[in-house]
């Protein structure tokens, strides 16, 4: 059988409900940050929809012919499309190649399905080629448009989609999960926090070496806090590490302090206690001031010049060694 993540039951229950009282809307808006499973969940659906031996509990049988055709990826009522490279665009062509297949008959006799991931990868005039389709759909057919960005869309697509959310917010499913796939030694609790709520996040962080980085991150704010350092030695080890993956992770870690000092957040993971004494006697003014610091140093590294990634290293070093000291006990 196929089926959804243990977190996604609530949005699952949602559009089986819709398609038992026939209310199946023809597109979809999946909105969830990156980590969370959409990909997996609209394969799910997809399956489930076109599933020709569906047992009536919802789930596709995993086994029929659609199901084979669909997990070998040749299921000739089921498009996604996806931008050629990781961060490029979705251009109008691959819309229109969308738009004319979903117009065709369904082979199986069900539903046609289409999948756009992700959907803020759409250039304007590839958005514009999918409103017609999006305001007059064809019978028994499904767009899935999958976003981490949906406030990027244009507004003509968000209001013709029915928008789904993923939020990061039933933390038990999420670390059961996590646990029973990583085995009873690994801590699940720190790495679904180091990943900020999302379970396949975890997972990549522990199958890279990201973890002890972060690790060691969250060791160098704290002892930055305590003593005096060797500011040039130090960027030196964060830019061996790559500049930009450290301003990711030290904008992540004051992003949860910052919700930690207003107290949305918590959770009893050794990452928050690590936070919360590294965040001691400082106030949030000035976690904001180092978050926005940190963005901008994150910007500049991501942009298309390139500049001194180890002077704003040290930048960020000398900011937070100054900041820390004015509290140190
Ligand atoms: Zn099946």
């Amino acid at each position: 059988m196929i089926k959804p993540f243990p977190w996604q039951i609530k949005q699952w229950d949602h559009l089986q409900s819709a398609y038992a009282q026939n209310r199946l809307p023809h597109a979809l808006l999946l909105a969830g940050p990156a980590g969370i499973g959409l990909q997996q969940f609209s394969f799910s659906f997809a399956a489930a929809l076109l599933c020709i031996e569906s047992r009536g509990d919802g789930h596709a049988c995993g086994i029929c012919k659609s199901c084979h055709l669909l997990q070998a990826g040749t299921h000739p009522d089921l498009l996604s499309i996806q931008p050629e490279e990781t961060g490029k665009q979705i251009k109008v062509d691959m819309v229109r190649e969308l738009v004319g297949f979903i117009q065709n008959k369904s082979q199986f006799g069900n539903y046609k399905l289409a999948i756009i991931d992700p959907a803020e990868a759409m250039n304007r005039s590839a958005a514009n080629g999918l409103l017609k389709t999006l305001e007059e759909p064809p019978a028994d057919s499904v767009l899935i448009l999958l976003t981490e960005k949906s406030a990027l869309l244009p507004i003509t697509i968000r209001s013709r989609c029915q928008k789904i959310d993923f939020p990061v917010s039933n933390q038990k499913d999420s670390l059961d999960w996590l646990q029973g796939r990583l085995g009873a030694d690994a801590d699940a609790a720190q790495l679904l926090s180091l990943a900020q709520g999302a379970p396949l996040k975890a997972i990549e962080i522990q199958e890279s070496d990201q973890l002890e980085q972060q690790l060691e991150l969250l060791r160098d704010l704290k002892s930055l806090r305590e003593q005096r350092c060797d500011v040039v030695k130090l960027a030196e080890k964060w830019l061996a590490w790559d500049a930009l993956l450290v301003f990711m992770h030290l904008l992540n870690f004051f992003n949860m302090m910052s919700r930690i000092k207003l107290g949305i957040d918590s959770d009893n993971s050794s990452v928050h206690k690590h936070l919360q004494g590294i965040l001691k006697g400082l106030d949030l003014v000035q976690l904001i001031r180092c978050y926005d610091l940190l963005l901008r140093h994150y910007n500049a590294v991501r942009g298309p010049t390139s500049l001194n990634k180890q002077g704003l290293l040290e930048d960020f070093i000398i900011y937070w060694q100054k900041l820390a000291g004015q509290n140190r006990g």
